[in-house]
């Protein structure tokens, strides 16, 4: 009798305590983009990423309070496009401290989109946490007809609420589709399904919260990643720049960067990584001189192999394989920071 007098007290207990009480901790670190957007009228085209801040953000959005216990922190506020090594290093830097903590169960970055697969990227090869990291952000502002910011976020949220999130590296959420940071790209100005991974494929998909995962990340991120953040500032990062191809293309760019002092060059090339006779002569002289020169494609899809047109193993490139120039740039950047070895370089893009 007296245990069940104890059994029912408990229940009212459990029945009274807020609807909080069990809920996933999330933290929100806002970074700025469109998703903190505003635009004069809901008809005007021009409109201003990164003036709403976190605190905002989150209580556009009342329904999060069923998902997660949350809390926000301002990182930056800036348009994407103006995203920098700097505050990449403050994101990482926070993305670390915060996921170590235990009461923290996950994080959300709100981000432009211009961006934020460089980001996501980046982050993949530095953070050291298995627990999820979700970057989310909207094609449209906050004041838009049809702002998709709102949901967006709340599924953001209930992705990094989600135990089968754990252990993937950084996720990015958008339009109702998880995609892994190696992967996604951003393939289209304004629609609002512009985000895509062309070569492996999407991770999963989500519905009003609900999470549903189609594949496995088997690429290493992370905890298994052998970059860090340990040693690296903004000035000992190596300066590696990108070479766009097209037709004509004489090379002059890839001359006037290595007089620089470039560290290393991706060339986005035309088709399987190709370039014009007078630009991979260019290449050739560059990688002559010690700079580390990674072949990849403007295409937006597809491998870039060593060795198909281009004879890599004698003028000493490394292939791109399947990173784009962009994410290309970011490996051999941290890969730099390791080794200037060709045969080491190219192994980090077999495997991250
Ligand atoms: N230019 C904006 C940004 O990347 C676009 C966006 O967020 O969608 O910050």
């Amino acid at each position: 009798m007296k245990a069940f007098k104890t059994l029912g007290l408990l229940a009212l207990a459990l029945a009274l305590t807020p609807a909080t009480w069990a809920l996933p901790k999330i933290k929100i670190l806002a970074t700025g983009g469109t998703i903190a957007g505003t635009q004069a009228s809901p008809a005007d085209a021009g409109y201003k990423p990164g003036t709403i801040s976190v605190a905002d953000l989150i209580s556009s959005v009342p329904q999060l309070r069923n998902v997660a216990e949350l809390s926000g922190e301002q990182v930056a506020n800036i348009a994407s496009q103006n995203m920098s090594h700097e505050i990449w290093l403050k994101l990482a830097t926070r993305c670390n401290a915060v996921l170590a903590d235990d009461d923290v169960d996950g994080v959300v970055i709100t981000h432009g989109t211009d961006t934020m697969e460089e980001t996501a990227y980046f982050l993949s090869l530095v953070v050291k946490s298995d627990k999820p990291i979700v970057l989310v952000g909207s094609m449209r502002p906050a004041t838009a007809m049809g702002a998709d910011g709102p949901i967006n976020l709340y599924n953001a949220v209930a992705l990094a609420a989600h135990p089968a999130a754990k252990g993937r590296g950084p996720l990015v959420l958008i339009n109702d589709t998880i995609h892994y940071a190696r992967e996604v790209q951003k393939t289209h100005t304004t629609r609002t399904d512009t985000f895509q991974s062309p070569n492996r494929g999407i991770a999963g998909i989500m519905n009003t919260g609900r999470v549903f995962f189609y594949s496995a990340n088997t690429t290493r991120h992370t905890t298994r990643s052998e970059f860090s953040l340990y040693g690296l500032t903004v000035a000992n990062l190596p300066r590696v720049e990108i070479v766009y191809s097209y037709v004509n293309f004489n090379g002059d760019t890839i001359d006037a960067l290595v007089a620089k002092g470039v560290r290393g060059l991706v060339l986005a090339g035309v088709g399987d990584g190709n370039t014009s006779d007078a630009a991979l002569a260019a290449l050739a002289r560059a990688a002559k001189a010690g700079v580390a020169v990674v072949r990849c494609s403007r295409t937006g899809s597809g491998i870039v192999d060593r060795n198909i047109e281009v004879n890599d193993d004698q003028l000493g490139f490394i292939a791109g394989l399947e990173l784009s120039a962009p994410k290309a740039r970011i490996l051999l950047m941290l890969g730099l920071t390791q080794t200037n070895d060709l045969k080491k370089l190219q192994q980090y893009f077999s495997e991250y």
